[in-house]
């Protein structure tokens, strides 16, 4: 994958290019490699941490609503791609600071870019998928009439939608490395080894159609159909918004033990194994081809159960300093190998 664009001065940029370079810097300089133990994050502090932007988007939404009036479905479609955009791009800069404080897995190679011939696209698909996605929960589930607020089971549907989405999603992955006739729609995802976020839209139009639209459309209606009074679009609003952080992180590589929170705040207390972290959708693509392991991105759940389960390796449990928050300072000698 060859990537130069961003050695061209800024004013020799297309618009995506530039947007590119907005979201997730190319210039700032190669963080140090890191020896140390990992931070870690816990899925209550990580949901503490994105969620409560979600919920201001619901809370000024109401007042809205109290104050003025109902917002008919396309105003809420473009103000709901808005707070999309803004809870993922801020999880997106976030995780930047992190890699930059904490550094990488497997940190002596530098995490791949966006290539030359892709820039447009994966620009464009930043600005699009985010649009379907919110205009197809909106179809599903938006009522202007409805009062806006946030059920209090919505912890549970953030589960349930998670662990529905993660069965679409692990079967048609594991199939498409599985399958020879399949591979083709989910090949071009692994041409990086070392994904940094923008990677994560690396991908051809069938890989596109299922991620984008099958997986979140079944489990829409599959967590409708649980908890057809209290699952409205708020709640599914949340859902979305944590699924598509947690695929951010997946594909930030930040050396930190950080849990998917969709399903790790039930999965750290009753299977720990199931907890997905940063490092193995990393090690995915790090190691991963035809035949890989963790192919679920919001738990390891359905790994577990169905064996292809994939253990972590600067991540693992002993090689984590659970004292040491990600908002912590870097400890003296963390990036010291320790044979020195
Ligand atoms: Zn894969
Ligand atoms: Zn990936």
């Amino acid at each position: 994958m060859r990537s130069t664009w961003f050695l061209a001065p800024r004013t020799q940029w297309s618009w995506a290019m530039a947007l590119l370079n907005d979201m997730q810097p190319h210039t700032t300089p190669a963080p140090p490699e890191h020896f140390g133990r990992l931070p870690a994050m816990s899925s209550a502090a990580a949901l503490a941490t994105f969620v409560p932007r979600v919920l201001a988007f619901v809370a000024l939404q109401h007042a809205v609503h109290r104050a003025w009036r109902p917002l008919p479905l396309p105003a809420a479609v473009l103000y709901w791609s808005v707070a999309y955009q803004v809870c993922v791009g801020h999880a997106a800069t976030l995780l930047l600071r992190m890699g930059a404080k904490w550094g990488f897995f497997d940190g002596a190679r530098p995490r791949d870019k966006v290539p030359d011939l892709m820039t447009t696209k994966i620009a464009a698909g930043i600005l699009w998928s985010c649009v379907v996605r919110i205009a197809l929960g909106a179809l599903f589930l938006y009522d202007a009439a409805a009062p806006v607020r946030v059920s209090l089971a919505a912890p549970l549907h953030l589960f349930v939608f998670a662990m529905a989405l993660d069965l679409c999603f692990y079967t048609y992955h594991r199939s498409c490395h599985e399958v020879d006739s399949l591979w083709a729609i989910h090949k071009t995802h692994h041409l990086t080894k070392h994904p940094s976020p923008a990677l994560g839209l690396l991908a051809d139009p069938g890989q596109e159609f299922l991620e984008v639209i099958l997986c979140p459309t079944l489990a829409t209606l599959a967590t409708k159909r649980l908890f057809p009074a209290s699952f409205g679009f708020y709640e599914w609003a949340l859902c979305i918004i944590c699924i598509n952080i947690m695929e951010v992180l997946g594909h930030s590589g930040v050396r930190a033990h950080l849990p998917a929170f969709a399903t790790g705040w039930v999965f750290g207390v009753l299977l720990p194994r199931a907890v997905l972290t940063i490092e193995q959708h990393d090690l995915h693509h790090r190691e991963g081809w035809r035949r890989s392991t963790n192919y679920g991105k919001q738990s390891l759940f359905w790994d577990w159960l169905f064996g292809t389960l994939g253990e972590r390796r600067e991540g693992r449990d002993d090689n984590v300093d659970w004292s040491l928050g990600l908002w912590d300072a870097v400890p003296a000698g963390h990036t010291t190998p320790p044979s020195a």
